[in-house]
């Protein structure tokens, strides 16, 4: 979804450049994939308003001042999606196929397939990696396997990166354009004429939703950059997630109080913008990994990077390398993202249930319906102001900040012991960022279930947690304003009376009474 620093493209382009011939760019929507990975309707949403600006013309990065038609092809059944794209390859004649490689398993079936017809129907097909700065299968322990503890391949991932930065950090020569000749051509004036859908049908937004995405997430190459411009360059706002305009230019700072370089003091705030945001434009590859790793060093004037922990720029670095870190995890351990907990002896933790009575008694899995404890967590009411603040924003913004998601996830699996996998699940069905990899990771590793996870031992206190995280309060008092009276400790915690004289609920459990549950269960796993 970016024209810069794309591999696949930038390699057709120089192909079709030397051979003389058309480029073409083809995107492929498969609801039903969409559909079995859980993606969110606004993610989805985000693909199609980014896909919209890469082809419109009159813009400095799009398709159509380039003069390559952008052909979208949104396909069901996902069966027979590999001859659809196949077909409509060979039916252009085209000698070459290039794309960036996806490293999810039916993904990867997917293109294997693609790869098997084209080579039947003689043209030629060319996978590159392009998610990642330093590529999946790199970066392997001294046996050559994936690393599944972080500070190893961290190490090795900085030498790595640092020995080789011309390799992994060169920017891909941009495409070139159609020429005349060539875009005038009728065959691909019909496919300039492609329609990108508004909406795909099982995903759609509600108006409000729809409005609200896309004042705090816009679209496009050059949103995406000014997001990243903002974090290197100015200063940190109080204010929340949707109450300004991303875009707004913020205090431009000459000496070293930016967001980045407080990050390794800040980053754990939520009451703050102490994070990039960036996360939804890497998810969906409006923004090259690679290229925010390049503006770091450009800050520093470095031919190096910083992967220090404790300058705010490396610390940075060292959290875009959890990104590589995940991606790598899913490679090596596919079967993390098959529900799978990469510690076996973790499979079977016994969980209370996440569905309500009625809907077990019925044994239909698709009427489903949650259990009393979980529409709590979900709608944001269990009585902790801190999950119940995080759990509203991720509702309504499809965001949520990392300290967020943490303590949300450990509070649903450890204080509620409610299965990783149904938090999981409804992390992507709402985030706009929703990655698998990291989403899985992040979920595994609240869960101490995943590679290199928290000991099942340390399980958060989300009231010191929320002291830390929020010490303003202004996060809770925002998200949640049955509570905006309240000051300190009240607020992070308040007593009974005092929740029900605001119609604030009580707390669903007591987390030093559920704690020894789930110390119990996981010393035993299999036992009650
Ligand atoms: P910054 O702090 O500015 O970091 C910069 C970038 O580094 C992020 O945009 C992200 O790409 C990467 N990054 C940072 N922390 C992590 C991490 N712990 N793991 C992997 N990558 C990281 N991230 C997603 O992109 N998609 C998800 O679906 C997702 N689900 C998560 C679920 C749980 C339970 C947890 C604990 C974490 C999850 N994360 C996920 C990781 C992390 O929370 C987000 O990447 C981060 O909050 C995004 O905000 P930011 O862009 O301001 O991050």
């Amino acid at each position: 979804l970016r024209i810069s620093d794309n591999r696949a493209l930038s390699l057709a382009s120089q192909q079709a450049q030397k051979d003389c011939i058309p480029l073409v760019v083809l995107f492929v929507l498969s609801p039903q994939d969409y559909k079995a990975h859980d993606r969110s309707a606004r993610r989805i949403d985000f693909v199609l308003r980014n896909l919209r600006l890469i082809k419109a013309s009159g813009l400095l990065c799009s398709l159509a001042e380039l003069h390559i038609p952008l052909h979208v092809i949104s396909h069901t059944p996902r069966k027979s999606l590999v001859p659809q794209v196949v077909g409509f390859v060979s039916d252009l004649g085209c000698a070459s196929l290039y794309a960036n490689i996806e490293y999810e398993v039916d993904e990867l079936r997917r293109d294997i397939q693609v790869c098997e017809i084209a080579k039947a129907k003689h043209f030629m097909t060319t996978f590159v990696h392009n998610k990642c700065i330093v590529d999946p299968g790199v970066v392997l322990t001294k046996e050559g396997k994936s690393y599944s503890v972080y500070s190893p391949y961290l190490r090795n991932w900085m030498s790595f990166l640092n020995g080789n930065i011309p390799y992994f950090l060169q920017d891909c020569p941009r495409p070139r354009a159609n020429t005349d000749t060539i875009y005038k051509s009728k065959l691909l004036n019909l496919l300039f004429d492609t329609h990108i859908p508004i909406f795909i049908p099982g995903f759609e937004l509600q108006e409000e939703d729809l409005a609200r995405m896309r004042e705090v997430w816009p679209a496009g190459e050059d949103a995406a950059t000014k997001i990243l411009e903002q974090f290197l360059f100015t200063r940190s706002r109080s204010s929340q997630i949707g109450a300004v305009d991303p875009l707004a230019p913020g205090a431009v700072e000459s000496s070293k109080s930016s967001r980045i370089f407080n990050y390794d003091k800040q980053r754990d705030r939520a009451d703050r913008d102490t994070t990039s945001r960036i996360s939804p434009y890497l998810s969906a590859g409006v923004l090259s990994p690679r290229a925010c790793v390049r503006a770091t060093m450009l800050i520093l004037k470095s031919d190096q990077v910083d992967g220090s922990k404790n300058t705010g720029i490396g610390h940075w670095v060292q959290e875009l390398a959890w990104r590589d870190f995940y991606t790598c995890v899913l490679t090596g351990f596919p079967r993390i993202s098959m529900g799978r907990p990469f510690l076996e002896k973790y499979s079977n933790v016994v969980w209370e249930s996440h569905q309500a009575p009625d809907s077990i008694s019925q044994g239909a899995e698709d009427t489903d319906e949650d259990s009393e404890v979980l529409k709590k967590w979900k709608e944001g009411t269990t009585g902790v102001p801190i999950v119940d603040a995080a759990m509203r924003c991720l509702k309504e913004m499809g965001w949520i900040h990392n300290r967020m998601r943490m303590i949300t996830a450990m509070f649903l699996t450890k204080d509620l012991m409610i299965d990783w996998r149904v938090g999981e699940r409804y992390f992507m069905e709402q985030l706009i960022d929703g990655d698998l990899a990291s989403n899985n990771g992040g979920w595994q590793w609240s869960a101490s279930t995943g590679v290199d996870p928290c000991p099942y031992f340390r399980i958060f206190n989300p009231y010191t947690q929320s002291l830390k995280a929020d010490p303003t309060g202004e996060y809770i008092r925002h998200w949640v304003p049955e509570l905006r009276k309240l000051m300190g400790s009240d607020l992070h915690n308040p007593s009974a009376s005092v929740a029900d004289k605001l119609g604030y609920p009580k707390p669903i459990v007591k987390h030093d009474d559920v704690r020894h549950r789930a110390l119990r269960r996981f010393k035993n796993p299999g036992e009650e």
